[in-house]
């Protein structure tokens, strides 16, 4: 018998968990869970003991701390001309996941359909099917992963009514340029759609420049913009996330998000109000290091014989498997433990189009510069398979 509600069937368990719990059991080096192996910065965990010092252990009020609301919104204003209003204009939430989950049950009517890239975030997919919607994927292809103006317009429907858009993007590491975001901007305005994006990448840009959608004629009245501190700080496992845009789109996901988790973390939002001031400068010398380890990786999967698709973003690069003589994604990742003793995640796991991604295999190189050289060691032992 099975209990689990119609609308998470298939589910499971995430790809991320299966594939660290992988790691954990046979002992490999794990490059799949995108997580840094080096902490945060040590300012940022001590502003966060002081916030706890100090007192600040209780309800955070429900759409969150002001001090971090008004550094969201100076962070949007000094970075890239964006204004909002730090009252109205912002809620914090349990990360960047919650926000894309409260936004969407706060958004979307269960006969809407969302327009999406793909491959996607796995939550997107989960998230749209609790709010009762229905994803319409739009395939990114390698090499380089760009829109097609075609594929989009096919993705459209007489039910479509939101967009929810991830650049820079995980997992391709794909940083959309301003061409392929006026695509989307346009289809919005012609549909009058709303768009929500999923910026958590913003500050690791290695190529290009990150251009948020909302910043495109036409976008500010229409797009919910979310973002979280997990990326730009090396802090994955705080969780402290938020949305910011039009008043009536803000208020839509806190409709939502105070009957998730109302609000909480109230010391790490004070420690995140605090660090968010200095994130330009934090993620120019984090994308610095990030963009060093991604030529070290992309070098050193050329070397064991793959395909390299090089990101200009995140924390990921994808590589064809098939010059090793093989194709299945899923099975190459399972067995690359035995095989080389590294994990890594197949990018088919994100993607409706099987056929799209079975050759795709994400690795994170947010990992130290000695892990890194280590699983490079063990790919180069690689044999190809006739
Ligand atoms: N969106 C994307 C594209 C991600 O890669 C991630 C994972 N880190 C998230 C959202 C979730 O962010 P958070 O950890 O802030 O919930
Ligand atoms: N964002 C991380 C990744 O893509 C994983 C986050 C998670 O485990 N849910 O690897």
């Amino acid at each position: 018998m099975t209990v689990l509600a119609t609308r998470l069937r298939g589910f499971g368990t995430t790809i991320f968990a299966e594939m660290t719990a992988l790691a954990q059991r046979t002992g490999a080096i794990n490059l799949g869970q995108g997580f840094p192996d080096t902490d945060g910065p040590a300012e940022i965990v001590e502003a966060a003991v002081a916030a706890l010092r100090a007192g600040h252990n209780q309800y955070a009020p429900a759409t969150g701390v002001p001090a971090l609301k008004t550094a969201v919104a100076e962070h949007q204003r000094r970075r890239y001309g964006i204004e909002v209003d730090p009252d109205e204009g912002v809620l914090v939430t349990f990360g960047a996941t919650e926000a894309i989950a409260a936004a969407l049950l706060g958004l979307c009517e269960p006969s809407d359909d969302v327009l999406t890239l793909e491959p996607y975030y796995d939550s997107y997919a989960a998230t749209i099917a609790m709010a009762g919607g229905r994803r319409r994927p739009v395939t990114l292809r390698p090499p380089d992963f760009a829109l097609d103006p075609d594929a989009l317009a096919a993705a459209i429907t007489p039910a479509t009514r939101l967009v929810l858009l991830n650049s820079p993007h995980n997992p391709t590491g794909r940083v959309l340029d301003r061409a392929e975001l006026e695509l989307i901007a346009a289809l919005c305005r012609e549909r009058d759609l709303i768009a929500i994006t999923d910026e958590v990448y913003e500050h690791l840009v290695f190529d290009g420049e990150h251009i948020p959608l909302v910043t495109l004629p036409g976008m500010a009245q229409r797009t919910l913009t979310i973002s979280s501190l997990g990326k730009t700080f090396s802090l994955t496992g705080w969780k402290v996330g938020w949305a910011s845009g039009p008043p009536p789109l803000v208020a839509a996901a806190a409709t939502a998000k105070q009957f998730l988790s109302f609000a909480g973390g109230t010391p790490l939002q004070h420690a995140a109000a605090n660090a968010l001031g200095r994130a330009d400068v934090h993620g120019r010398r984090l994308a610095a290091e990030l963009s060093a380890k991604r030529d070290r990786l992309c070098a050193g999967l050329e070397a064991a014989g793959l395909a390299v698709h090089r990101p200009a973003g995140t924390y990921f690069v994808n590589a064809d498997i098939r010059p090793l003589g093989e194709s299945d994604g899923r099975a190459f990742c399972w067995s690359l433990p035995e095989r080389a003793g590294v994990v890594a995640v197949p990018t088919v796991a994100f993607y409706d189009d099987h056929e799209a991604g079975s050759h795709l295999v994400r690795f994170a190189f947010c990992k130290r510069d000695e892990v890194l050289d280590e699983a490079i060691v063990r790919l180069r032992a690689l044999t190809p398979r006739s």
